[in-house]
């Protein structure tokens, strides 16, 4: 990915943390990220032997969803089309993609099968991605040869039945016995979890405050099982399971990063895999968007094609403006990392959230277009459905990666407020441990010290046809910065308890986060290819910030006027009663 050089500390800065401060830093995101004619070249290769290997499947595809297995001689062809290897440096075997390369690989699997997706993605995205950013040389040079070609499929084991979004609150544990840690617990609902060979486990180590360990487990070592495959809803023939470990012995040398810091290697996994489930959606919907096209362009109703309809032109047209924005935001944050930005955790939060949720609209609309057919179990559309509803829920659910969002971009006005510092930096440190989300980066970022720039409220190098949207962004900011610092003075640390703020917050910064990579996107395209080839990303762009701007403005209105307390009331009335008491009978 080229870009062309500029004063941005790429190790500091974070497009949205100075957006919350009013501050538009567009050399971040200007250029729009081009994919490199090497990558484009490994791309069109994958692309094609994607394919060939899987177009025209989609009755097995069902198949193994019903029977809730994908067959080993699948996990064969995947072996064999390279499908555990795309992120492995070359010299271990690997195809050593970038971020960039790797999601839009993900994104051309889920084109075809969902399970088949996760199940290669789970082994890169989130199963060896400790090892690649933490491990040692040593470690590396043992697994990635058999990770790379499928000897050893990869599993990430973090949740357990008590700890979920509360990640800290694991109790696997791990205990140093000599030169070895003897390991003692149990994992839920581990992905890859019964046909990986190769497990990140993350347990409590004794140490000053309980801290949590990063481990490489692997199944030859004694005392490893796992449970049945469990009966989902969608994915079905990805394999979730248990995962026990009863007194395993594991070597000092399968310490992945340090002793004590395992949580913050988790939270590094989960950031840095989060393009592989954007790029996942984005293609499950370009698939929907193909099915959706061609089905009601054949089906009549009335005496005439129902693609003539404007109720079904709205749906996918909406469709194109979600899956466009989507993949701009999916490819602008791979774009950021493969440059070398290391701060990018609320963008890669932005875009799973963002990208979770426009699948599943997508699918659902596509399911209504098709009518009674969406609903049969020959068509895909019913497996596409229940298939996407788990990215609202895993890799950090979109209501805990929200909290997150705010209250960590809004850290730099916090340290603004200098009366309010102390207290703020106290709910970094706590709560959101408390909830199990990133600690480490919002403790980091509290104790940050950046060089907040002040005047860049606008965008200076935008196409000039961008001027109205660009407007419409800038505006959107200055009401962020004033909403943020009047919030967190009102608020102070209670913030954390403001979760109808936060989220209010958080969901204006995603949509200015995901219109700023569209203006990004199609100021690229419009220089690239002029105005008249853009036309239509000019339209979708037209569309998006007009959403933009509808959404946060109902968003900050909502700020001091809204039923926040009415429905709380509800809600405690249903938790008392355990039962909607109004029936008429
Ligand atoms: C198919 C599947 C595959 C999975 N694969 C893996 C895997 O490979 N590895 C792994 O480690 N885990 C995996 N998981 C687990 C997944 O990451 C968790 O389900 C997820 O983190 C949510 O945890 P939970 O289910 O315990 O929900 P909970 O944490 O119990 O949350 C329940 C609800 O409460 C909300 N909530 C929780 N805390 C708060 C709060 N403080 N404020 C407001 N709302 C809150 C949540 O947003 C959610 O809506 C998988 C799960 C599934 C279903």
């Amino acid at each position: 990915m080229d870009k062309i050089p500029n004063q941005i500390d790429k190790v500091t800065s974070s497009f949205m943390r100075s957006l919350c401060m009013g501050n538009i830093e567009e050399e971040i995101i200007l250029p729009y990220p081009q994919i490199s004619e090497t990558d484009r070249e490994l791309l069109k290769g994958v692309i094609d032997s994607l394919s060939a290997a899987f177009k025209g499947r989609g009755d097995e595809s069902r198949k193994w969803d019903r029977a809730g297995e994908l067959p080993t001689e699948v996990l064969k062809e995947m072996r064999e089309l390279g499908l555990f290897s795309l992120i492995i440096p070359e010299e271990f075997g690997g195809m050593g993609m970038n971020s960039t390369a790797y999601s839009r690989t993900l994104q051309e699997l889920a084109k075809y099968d969902a399970s088949i997706a996760i199940t290669a993605g789970a082994h890169s995205s989130i199963g060896m991605r400790a090892l690649l950013l933490f491990g040692t040389d040593e470690q590396k040079a043992k697994y990635y040869p058999k990770l790379a070609s499928g000897e050893m499929i990869a599993a990430f084991c973090l949740t357990e039945p008590g700890a979920g979004s509360d990640a800290a609150a694991i109790k696997t544990k791990a205990v140093r016995d000599g030169d070895s840690w003897i390991l003692n617990g149990q994992k839920l609902w581990i992905t890859n979890g019964g046909i990986a060979d190769f497990y990140t486990v993350f347990a409590k180590t004794e140490g000053e405050s309980g801290q949590m360990t990063a481990f490489i487990v692997t199944k030859d070592m004694a005392g490893i099982s796992t449970g049945p495959h469990e009966d989902k809803m969608g994915l079905r023939a990805s394999n979730t399971t248990t995962v026990m470990f009863d007194n395993v012995r594991i070597p000092q040398a399968n310490v992945i990063g340090e002793p004590g810091k395992g949580f913050k290697v988790a939270m590094n996994v989960l950031n840095s895999g989060r393009t592989g489930l954007g790029g996942g959606s984005t293609g499950a919907m370009k698939t929907l968007i193909e099915l959706t096209a061609k089905q009601c362009k054949e089906r009549q109703q009335f005496g005439k094609s129902i693609a003539d309809y404007g109720l079904i032109k709205q749906k996918l047209g909406h469709m194109i403006v979600d899956c466009y924005a989507t993949e701009s935001v999916v490819n602008l944050v791979a774009g950021l990392i493969d440059q070398g930005y290391k701060d990018y955790g609320v963008e890669a939060a932005i875009s799973k959230v963002f990208a979770s949720e426009c699948l599943w609209r997508t699918a659902d609309e596509a399911l209504q277009a098709a009518g009674g057919n969406g609903y049969m179990c020959e068509y895909p559309y019913e497996r596409i459905v229940r298939d996407c509803r788990i990215n609202r829920i895993f890799e950090g659910t979109n209501d805990i990666l929200r909290l997150y969002i705010a209250l960590t971009a809004m850290n730099d006005v916090g340290k603004e407020l200098s009366a309010l510092s102390k207290s703020l930096e106290g709910i970094f440190n706590d709560p959101i441990k408390g909830f199990g989300v990133m600690s480490d980066y919002a403790i980091k970022r509290v104790k940050q010290t950046t060089g907040v720039k002040t005047g860049k409220g606008t965008f200076t190098q935008l196409h000039p046809l961008l001027a109205t949207h660009a407007a419409i962004f800038e505006e959107a900011t200055r009401d962020l910065s004033v909403a943020a610092d009047r919030i967190l003075r009102k608020h102070g640390k209670n913030i954390i308890g403001k979760q109808f703020a936060t989220k209010r917050l958080a969901d204006i910064m995603i949509d200015l986060f995901v219109l700023s990579a569209v203006l990004s996107r199609v100021d690229a395209s419009i220089r690239k290819n002029g105005e008249k080839a853009a036309e239509k990303e000019i339209e979708i762009l037209q569309v998006f910030s007009g959403q933009v701007r509808r959404r946060t403005k109902s968003n900050f209105n909502k700020i001091d006027n809204n039923d926040d307390e009415l429905i709380k009331s509800l809600a405690d009335h249903a938790f008392e009663n355990e039962k909607y008491i109004w029936d008429t009978v």
